[in-house]
C-alpha cells in the first residue's frame, strides 16, 4: 500500500483536525500551530505534493477561492495572508500542497 500524507490521514479522518470546510476537491482545517488567532490549512484531497505539481489549474484556482471562501467564513474583514510554502527555502514541511489563511492580527513584511 502506498505510505499516506498527514493531511491525507487528517482527510480520512484517522488523524483528529478541527475541519471547518470540505467539499469534494479540499478540505480546510485549523493548524495544529496556530501563527496568529486565525490559521487555517487548505488542503487538495488528491496529494499533491507542493506548488511545483502536478496541480491542475482549474483546482489551483479552486483552492485560492477556498481559501478567500474561509477567511470571510472566520470573519477576517480587516484582511488576512495566504501563505503556500513550497520546497525546502520555502520552509515547506508537510508534503502535501496546502494553502495556510492566517488572519487575526497585523502581519508583519517582509516574513521571515
Ligand atoms: P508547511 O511548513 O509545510 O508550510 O506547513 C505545515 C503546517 O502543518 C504547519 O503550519 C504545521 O503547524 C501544520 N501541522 C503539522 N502537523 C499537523 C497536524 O497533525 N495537524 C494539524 N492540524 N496541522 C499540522
Amino acid at each position: 500500500m502506498p505510505s499516506s500524507t498527514l493531511f491525507e490521514r487528517i482527510i480520512r479522518r484517522e488523524i483528529p483536525a478541527d475541519i471547518i470546510y470540505e467539499d469534494a476537491h479540499c478540505v480546510a482545517f485549523r493548524d495544529i500551530a496556530p501563527q496568529a488567532p486565525t490559521h487555517v490549512l487548505v488542503v487538495p484531497v488528491a496529494p499533491v505534493p507542493s506548488l511545483d505539481g502536478p496541480l491542475d489549474s482549474a483546482l489551483a484556482g479552486h483552492l485560492l477561492h477556498v481559501a478567500a471562501l474561509v477567511a470571510k467564513q472566520e470573519q477576517l474583514t480587516e484582511g488576512y495572508r495566504v501563505v503556500i510554502n513550497c520546497g525546502n527555502d520555502g520552509g515547506q514541511t508537510v508534503n502535501h500542497l496546502h494553502l495556510h489563511v492566517i488572519g487575526g492580527r497585523t502581519m508583519a513584511w517582509p516574513p521571515g
